[in-house]
């Protein structure tokens, strides 16, 4: 594939192992217009500051404990290998950009190939996964934490989808 070849299918579809080859290509092609770009920094940072508020809070909800239980019960937690599918080539190129080591954690059993000894190892999850509220969360949290975890999490996906635009705009101009 030649670096003017990048098309949603190749960001969206493929294998796991393909996508994370595909955000390199598109690091490759884009990342220094973004990383030169004043406003971009400036919403990329903003990006951070969001996901990092809604980590924060998940971890005042005491989150980590609920799933690290969840997880370890025999029915297990949602961080299942086939959930690996849902990451992107553009969400795997913007936790690159954050410093984070973008690369398969976890070869062996049924969890999240993306599943580290701390949990998830992206700043910015998939869309699926962030949006994903299950019933232990409902029956455990109150409606007050749970309407500032939805709005945290809308804010973060709505900047993120602003960026992503943004990478799939540079990429068509390249192609
Ligand atoms: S989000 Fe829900 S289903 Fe998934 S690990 Fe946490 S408690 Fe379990
Ligand atoms: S939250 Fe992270 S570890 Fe869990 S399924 Fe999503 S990408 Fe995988």
């Amino acid at each position: 594939m030649r670096n003017t070849q990048i098309r949603h299918s190749h960001i969206y579809a493929g294998s796991v192992s393909d996508r994370l080859e595909v955000s390199k290509r598109i690091l490759s092609m884009v990342g220094k217009e973004l990383t030169q770009d004043a406003d971009f920094r400036h919403q990329f940072s903003l990006l951070q500051e969001y996901a990092e508020a809604l980590n924060l809070h998940m971890a005042n909800m005491e989150l980590g404990a609920l799933c690290g239980t969840c997880a370890t019960s025999p029915s297990g937690g949602c961080c299942s290998r086939f959930m690996s599918g849902e990451v992107d080539a553009v969400q795997l190129c913007f936790n690159s950009l954050a410093g984070i080591e973008v690369k398969v954690v976890q070869l062996n059993g049924q969890e999240c190939l993306f599943l580290g000894e701390r949990g998830c190892i992206f700043l910015f999850k998939p869309m699926f996964c962030l949006n994903y509220t299950c019933k232990h969360i409902y029956d455990t949290c109150t409606p007050a934490d749970l309407h500032a975890l939805e709005k945290l999490t809308g804010q973060l996906l709505s900047k993120q989808y602003q960026l992503e635009q943004h990478v799939l705009h540079l990429l068509q101009k390249g192609a």
